[in-house]
């Protein structure tokens, strides 16, 4: 799989890999705490709401106990006539109802506000009322409070029990105010408790819902609540309906989102720049190799790559494949030399030749072979042994290689004591020259020849195909050159030896171009 494929992959996979394990920690880890949290605020605010509600009865209940405690109202329990006017008990605004009653809770003043019904309070069944009273006990508190529905209406009410003003004697009767839970209770609780709430009259059906203050097992945060007010007689009264604060987070919020794709754009990004920094520079490597394989050429790899690993890679590629090219091209002179006179070998010439050949063709620069052999070199090693040939070998050799000197001449061993030079751009005179020298610098060498009683000689056997000639147009190959200078060769050995013969193309002369 192509790497730049397998980052892509790797990147997805990783962004899946983060996606689920940031809902998996979400979900497990971050949501259950903060409903933690958020449930401990909202039991908080409850609290606080139950408390606002509490306060107030306990407000009421101190009115009533502080009006319960005047000697004017046990007065004017004793005889309502005769103090009729010097009752204390004044209308305020914020009460919807106020009532004495005496002993045995029969009702003695009333003072309720317009349009207000209350039976209970005002009716004659002073055993119903009873239920609404503190107790008359040493140890009880003297004064009640809580919340009464009555004629379709919610209200607190608070009872106290009538003293004299040192409050040690009790148990004269009772006093009760009512105040009317209207839409100002609502609003006063809102603000006081920082929720947002309304209040409506409790139904039958609201029946179960969770009492407000007898609230013990809440176990789920919720962001909204209903929540019921019972009366003192244990019927549901009120239902509030409020909104917390803070509510259980439940799906993703925009700055997650934002996050996630954040998060994918990272990796986007991260997986461009690795294909910038890893993969492109292995893509062009391998775009280099290939097109060195392609031209059987090398040429180095270029390293400018950022990650310094890729770039040791290149320069250590690049210094291997000079290695090779050095072997390469050593192996390539091994296997053009003779390895007895260091002269170019057989091969050698052949590719000159061929390379020549296509050359003269095309622009009639003439080419001659020159057959060299050593006479009688059976003999010489019969008689000096193999190892003093082979020096002779060498020696003539050098004598061979001392007379090429262009660029366009070669001189090679043939095979065991013949050799050859190829001359490009030839003369008959000059390869007349050639022999001549060739036989005169062997015969310098003074090497004896056993039984002739003589210097080594060699014989030379020369084929020249002159300048100018087209050999293509006339049908005259390079095997019938190197065949006419072997018989050159077969003839001066013939006529023996110690000579040199030169044979010349009778081709015809082409006309100068134009
Ligand atoms: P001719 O004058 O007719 O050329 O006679 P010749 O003896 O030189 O020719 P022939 O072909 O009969 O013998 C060639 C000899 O060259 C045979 C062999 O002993 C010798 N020779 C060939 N290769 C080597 C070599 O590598 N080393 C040595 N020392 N001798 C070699
Ligand atoms: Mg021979
Ligand atoms: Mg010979």
């Amino acid at each position: 799989m192509p790497l730049r494929r397998l980052a892509l992959l790797f990147s997805l996979l990783l962004v899946l890999l983060l996606a689920v394990g940031y809902l998996l920690l979400r979900n497990l880890v971050i949501l259950p705490y903060i409903n933690e949290e958020v449930l401990a605020t909202q039991i908080q605010e409850l609290h606080s709401l139950r408390f606002q509600i509490q306060a107030r009865q306990a407000a009421l209940r101190l009115l009533a106990t502080d009006m319960a405690s005047d000697d004017q109202v046990l007065t004017y329990l004793a005889d309502p006539d005769a103090a009729p006017n010097q009752l204390p008990l004044h209308k305020s605004e914020q009460l919807a109802g106020l009532f004495l009653y005496d002993a045995t809770l029969q009702k003695r003043y009333e003072s309720v506000s317009q349009g207000v019904a209350l039976p209970l309070l005002a009716g004659d069944q002073p055993f119903r009322r009873a239920r609404l009273m503190p107790l008359l006990h040493p140890h009880q508190p003297r004064s009640r409070s809580g919340v009464l529905r009555q004629g379709g209406e919610a209200y607190h009410y608070a009872a106290a029990s009538l003293c004299t003003a040192m409050a040690n004697d009790c148990g004269h009767g009772y006093l009760l105010l009512v105040h009317k839970l209207g839409d100002d209770f609502a609003t006063t609780l809102a603000g006081s408790s920082g929720l947002r709430l309304s209040l409506r009259l409790a139904q039958a059906e609201d029946e179960g819902l969770p009492d407000l203050m007898a609230l013990s097992d809440l176990t789920r945060p919720r962001q909204r609540r209903s929540l019921l007010l019972k009366d003192v007689l244990g019927q549901p009264a009120l239902v509030i309906e409020l909104e917390h604060t803070a509510g259980p987070p439940r799906e993703l919020s925009r700055y997650e989102w934002m996050a996630l794709v954040c998060m994918v754009v990272l990796v986007i990004l991260v997986n461009l720049l690795l294909g910038h920094l890893l993969v492109r520079p292995m893509e062009r490597g391998v775009a280099q190799i290939r097109a060195m394989e392609r031209n059987q050429q090398f040429r180095p790899l270029r390293g400018g790559a950022t990650i310094s690993e890729f770039r040791q890679l290149a320069n250590a590629f690049n210094s291997l494949m000079r290695m090779l090219s050095q072997q390469r091209e050593k192996l390539k002179q091994l296997a053009r030399t003779d390895p007895l006179t260091g002269l170019a070998n057989r091969r050698a010439m052949e590719q000159f030749l061929e390379q020549e050949w296509r050359r003269l063709c095309r622009h009639h620069r003439g080419l001659a072979i020159l057959m060299v052999d050593i006479d009688h070199f059976k003999q010489f090693n019969d008689h000096y042994g193999h190892g003093t040939g082979d020096e002779v070998l060498t020696k003539v050799a050098r004598v061979l290689e001392s007379l090429t000197r262009r660029g366009g001449e070669l001189a090679c061993r043939w095979g065991g004591e013949e050799y050859v030079m190829a001359v490009t751009e030839p003369t008959a005179p000059a390869l007349e020259a050639l022999a001549r020298a060739l036989q005169q610098r062997v015969h310098q060498l003074e090497i004896a020849a056993p039984t002739l009683n003589q210097r080594l000689t060699i014989s030379i056997g020369i084929a020249l195909l002159e300048p100018g000639q087209d050999p293509v147009e006339q049908g005259f190959t390079l095997e019938r050159l190197m065949e006419e200078a072997d018989r050159a060769l077969y003839r001066v050995k013939a006529g023996g030896r110690n000579n040199f013969e030169l044979w010349r193309t009778q081709l015809v002369a082409q006309p100068p171009r134009p």
